[in-house]
């Protein structure tokens, strides 16, 4: 098949070039969107990533190009509106699980620097100050972390924090039997944001979830207590946990996704102005970590992405059930 891939980097191109079974391959850099959606012209499926834009519009623009199937190189699918792809009988096939605990201890990363400055150390030992003055942290041990969502990365955090000594508390709306055994307890999303030292955030970003934390729940939370989100910016109202970092009711937080992602990351900006007031304010934190959307990035994860995009676009090309399709 011809399959045009969008928003491509060197390793992309590297892994999906190795895990290739035998399609035609063209890689863009450029993002898909309302401008680049005339890019697909003679292809008959394209490749996307979490910040390629396909609305009902880029989908009626791709349908009228030919394109007969979008296959995700991620889990998440809230930049498909897959209604839409339904009614144009597109299929729109992802990978569901591809190593959780590449973003599970990417979470954990995230905690431990917040929590014990080793960026700050790092910083500080390279121009020769080795004082201690303000890096002072907390034992993880005995802490109590709240999980909001334990499907394949909020279990894989759950296990990793349990071999830490961390009381496990957790909300789902289908709790799982097996963390439950291992000592994790469910309790109501107030409880949860309520008891918890450190909140991290695992839920897929539905309409039900979008902007879950925000100046109401940010109150129930403990003062001074950690925010992680690694799993989808819109979880965050953005405005809303800037006005708690600076009353001090949050105490530390770490981002590995941000809401307005889209413009900023995956590209080196260093020499532009940067035109996000609110990244900018966030960045300016001393107690704030963020990394621009690199939980995935490990070669084992990228090596599973690759693997079952190419047996997504095989299934659909041999007419198979396709059981990474997402259904609304
Ligand atoms: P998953 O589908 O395995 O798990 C999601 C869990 O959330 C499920 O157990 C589900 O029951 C639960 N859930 C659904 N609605 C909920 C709600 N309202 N409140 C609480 N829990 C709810 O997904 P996953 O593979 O664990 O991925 C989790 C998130 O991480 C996804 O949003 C995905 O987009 C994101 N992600 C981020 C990266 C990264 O690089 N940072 C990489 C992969 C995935």
């Amino acid at each position: 098949m011809n399959i045009a891939v969008f928003s491509t980097y060197s390793y992309d191109e590297e892994f999906l070039t190795q895990h290739n079974t035998g399609h035609n391959l063209t890689f863009f850099k450029l993002p898909l969107n309302l401008q680049t959606a005339n890019l697909v012209q003679g292809f008959t499926a394209v490749c996307v990533f979490v910040n390629d834009t396909v609305n009902a519009e880029v989908l009626s623009a791709i349908k009228q190009h030919g394109v007969r199937l979008i296959v995700l190189r991620c889990a998440g699918f809230n930049n498909v509106d897959i209604k839409a792809a339904d009614a144009l009988g597109i299929p729109v096939l992802r990978v569901p699980a591809y190593s959780p605990e590449a973003v599970a201890e990417h979470t954990v990363a995230l905690m431990l620097t917040l929590n014990r400055k080793t960026h700050k150390a790092y910083n500080r030992v390279r121009e020769g100050n080795f004082s201690l003055e303000r890096l002072l942290g907390f034992n993880l041990h005995n802490r109590k972390v709240g999980i909001i969502g334990t499907g394949n990365i909020g279990k894989a955090v759950c296990n990793i924090l349990n071999g830490f000594g961390c009381n496990i508390y957790a909300y789902d709306v289908y709790p799982d039997a097996a963390l439950e055994a291992l000592g994790v307890t469910y309790a109501p999303l107030e409880d949860v944001l309520r008891d918890a030292d450190v909140v991290s955030l695992h839920c897929p970003l539905m309409e039900g979830t979008r902007h879950l934390i925000n100046a109401e729940t940010l109150k129930l939370f403990k003062p001074g207590a950690m925010l992680i989100n690694t799993s989808r910016g819109g979880l965050i109202n953005t405005p809303d946990v800037i006005e708690a970092l600076k009353d001090r009711q949050l105490g530390y937080l770490g981002l590995d996704v941000y809401e307005q992602e889209g413009s900023l990351f995956f590209q080196d900006l260093s020499e532009d102005v940067i035109q996000d007031d609110l990244i900018m304010r966030l960045i300016s934190f001393p107690n704030v970590l963020i990394t621009s959307h690199q939980g995935f990035f490990t070669r084992e994860a990228l090596e599973q992405i690759a693997t079952t995009t190419f047996a997504n676009v095989d299934a659909f090309a041999a007419q198979q059930e396709l059981v990474n399709r997402v259904v609304v």
